[in-house]
């Protein structure tokens, strides 16, 4: 919105949006974002991509919440408000005001009838401290462990996997660590709308003659510099997997020395791969025998090999299988521990690892140190001053929209997230947040969410506050504050540490950096990482060995964190979607991101530049797929699933298959979550987002 030369200061912080980390510098004007350049993090090398460039003018805009408000009374909730005056139904407070509501309405629930009935969501947007004090005031304000955030609606099943077979649910070597390597294979993710800078380096790689081997059901841009480009049926990860380690068997491709010296269960991994040839599973993944075998043989054969996954692998009811056939896959090839080897879940939030590994999530305490060990939990209350609370795992995202229906959660305190747009059938999880007695939200816009609060809480955009996030790569850096939050909205760790206060809780908090020194006590992961450190460094790596070590870029190459100190094999078997394509519902959904839109829209649709370049809600069929509907490309189309239908506009787009629609999830006008299906993966507790069977007809008008 500025000229690049043209500012009164200029601040280090990090991209808020995707998990990539891109350091950068705000330059400022008139206490304004004018301008951003990317600068020499680690991650990102003066590199940024469009969102991370031209995204930043949502800071200003004129829907920011700038004052506390709360519901008039009987004002209906939802999103039926007229949309010229989104604040109808709300009268401004002040803080005081606000806090006491909010804090009431949850201390008298937890005082009649138990904290049970209270449940939060907290968000990958925080940052690591403000992540750690919500799963704190859950904790120690209500005395049990229903506390989730978007983790679980992106990477759920990956971490269950590795926390399963690795015993760490981090990456185990940095995605930069791919200049090193001679093959990596990109599966279920798409880099170059998702993780842009990431996909960059992917790039170099295939340019300088690695051997880049992409798989996805969808074509995508990095397919250009595939040496293998599988675009295999959706849902048969596993059959595909399982093939490609078949052949490994069969050819003894394997590498005998590091199965032997640091992993079990190989042979029951290898009996159950038998019945998996390459010739029987390629009619149900819908690549030939040769090419699987190809695959394999490329991948075996290299020196080092890396395994980059994203949602399309994570986002099934079999995801956790799907990452256990990856987890398998780099064992049985030594592709652990060493220069250029490693596994790598493409994290999507800019803080999720962070959130994760500040305890955000309803089964573990920080550092993942689960909330059923005595030990653990009297570590935790030793430093928190507090009685004990429950052993029990708390709920997770859907099942919590479960618990609000089944009558038996009826208040929640939801920072940053946005379900009301974000879960699986959304229509269902709406009615769920419209039948809460008493919601407080706290974010930076009135968002859908937000329309079914009793009390909202402005907060601050990352620009205007202090704190740590950590990357995909476990790197840990420094967000600074650049700017003044707007009218009276405060940073999310003070409006946080403000309604502790009055449940009743004995915080004195008064910066940031006293948190991160209350994590370090419990959270090994931050040994050798201080505050001062990360002001002085701007990042450092978890697992830093000495205070001056910059951090651990490959991990495992000594053994693994569990209790033999060896990675495990666990087999899968083909399990199919939930929702199969029939007569009624013929076709394939799957949803996800676009380059410009950032999950439920409510910053990047608020940045111009980016909401000029994608300003309409739309979906991507085949164009055989719409001539045979009778349908131009930018006509109408219609979609119905057996959760509800909407309707959007229709582009021509050869990347899809000819019984599949792709529909992007920002867009409130054509909400895409309210086709998708809320069957979970038994472990991750992850919803299908990747797979629904969906009616596609002509449509004259939205
Ligand atoms: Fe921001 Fe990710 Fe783009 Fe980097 S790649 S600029 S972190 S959105």
């Amino acid at each position: 919105i500025g000229d690049s030369n043209d500012f009164d200061r200029e601040v280090k912080s990090v991209c808020p949006f995707c998990g990539v980390g891109c350091q950068i510098s705000l330059k400022i004007k008139d206490d304004k974002v004018a301008w951003v350049d990317g600068i020499d993090g680690p991650a990102n090398e003066n590199r940024l991509c469009v969102k991370g460039r031209f995204g930043f003018d949502y800071i200003d805009h004129a829907h920011r919440l700038t004052n506390p408000l709360i519901r008039l009374e009987n004002a209906p909730k939802g999103l039926n408000v007229d949309p010229a005056n989104p604040f109808t139904h709300f009268r401004e407070a002040t803080w005081d005001e606000a806090l006491d509501a909010a804090a009431n309405g949850m201390a008298k629930l937890r005082d009649s009838v138990g904290g049970e009935a209270i449940a939060g969501f907290g968000s990958a947007k925080c940052t690591n401290e403000e992540a750690y004090l919500f799963q704190k005031l859950i904790r120690q304000g209500f005395g049990h462990n229903n506390v989730d955030h978007c983790t679980r609606l992106c990477h759920a099943s990956s971490v269950a996997a590795l926390m399963e077979n690795v015993g760490s649910g981090a990456v185990t070597a940095t995605f930069n660590e791919i200049e090193n390597a001679d093959v990596a294979i990109v599966i279920g993710a798409n880099p170059t709308e998702n993780h842009p800078v990431a996909a960059t380096y992917f790039k170099q790689f295939a340019k300088r003659g690695g051997k880049l081997i992409v798989m996805d059901p969808r074509g995508q841009a990095l397919k250009r510099h595939a040496s293998h480009m599988l675009q295999f049926r959706p849902g048969a990860d596993v059959s595909m997997l399982n093939a490609i380690m078949h052949v490994i068997v069969e050819e003894e491709l394997f590498d005998q020395d590091y199965i032997k010296n640091h992993t079990e269960n190989w042979q029951a991994q290898k009996e159950h791969l038998a019945d998996f040839s390459p010739e029987k599973m390629a009619p149900i993944c819908g690549i030939d025998a040769d090419t699987l075998r190809d695959v394999a043989r490329v991948f075996a054969g290299a020196k080092a090999g890396m395994i980059f996954w994203g949602m399309g692998i994570s986002q099934h009811i079999h995801g956790t299988d799907n990452s256990r056939c990856l987890i398998s896959l780099a064992f049985m090839t030594g592709n652990v521990g060493k220069s250029g080897a490693g596994l790598h879940p493409l994290r999507g939030q800019n803080n999720v690892q962070g959130a994760s590994d500040a305890g955000l999530i309803p089964m573990f305490l920080p550092d993942y140190q689960p909330v059923g060990d005595d030990g653990v939990r009297s570590a935790f209350t030793e430093v928190w001053k507090s009685d004990d609370f429950s052993s029990q795992k708390g709920l997770t995202v859907v099942e919590i929209i479960e618990a609000i229906h089944a009558g038996d959660i009826r208040s929640m305190y939801i920072l940053g997230e946005n379900p009301a747009m974000s879960d699986p059938d959304v229509d269902h999880a709406r009615a769920a947040l419209a039948k809460l007695e008493h919601l407080v939200v706290q974010d930076i816009f009135l968002t859908e969410t937000a329309n079914y609060a009793d009390v909202v809480l402005p907060a601050s955009a990352f620009a205007e506050k202090t704190g740590t996030v950590t990357n995909t790569n476990r790197q840990v850096q420094m967000g600074r504050p650049a700017i003044n939050p707007p009218g009276d909205a405060r940073e999310d760790w003070a409006i946080t540490v403000e309604l502790a206060k009055r449940l009743g809780l004995n915080w004195d908090y008064t910066h940031p950096s006293q948190v991160f020194g209350e994590m370090a006590i419990n959270m090994e992961s931050l040994s050798n990482i201080t505050w001062e450190r990360l002001e002085r460094e701007n990042v450092v790596t978890y697992p830093s060995l000495s205070p001056t070590d910059p951090g651990q870029a490959i991990v495992f190459g000594d053994g693994f964190p569990r209790a033999d100190g060896r990675g495990k094999f666990t087999p899968a078997s083909i399990i199919a979607p939930d929702d199969v394509p029939d007569e009624e519902y013929p076709m394939i959904l799957t949803t996800g991101r676009q380059l410009e839109h950032w999950h439920t829209g409510s910053m990047t649709r608020r940045a111009s530049v980016l909401d000029a370049v994608e300003p309409e809600a739309n979906c991507s069929l085949h164009p055989r797929t719409l001539r045979k509907l009778g349908v131009d490309a930018g006509g109408i189309v219609r979609l119905t699933t057996k959760r509800g239908s909407i309707t959007v506009m229709a582009r021509a787009d050869r990347a899809v298959s000819e019984d599949m629609v792709f529909l992007p999830f920002a867009y409130v006008e054509a909400a895409a979550n309210i086709l998708t299906n809320s069957a979970l993966d038994p472990f991750g507790k992850i919803p299908e987002f990747k797979f629904s069977a969906v009616r596609v007809e002509k449509a004259d008008q939205i």
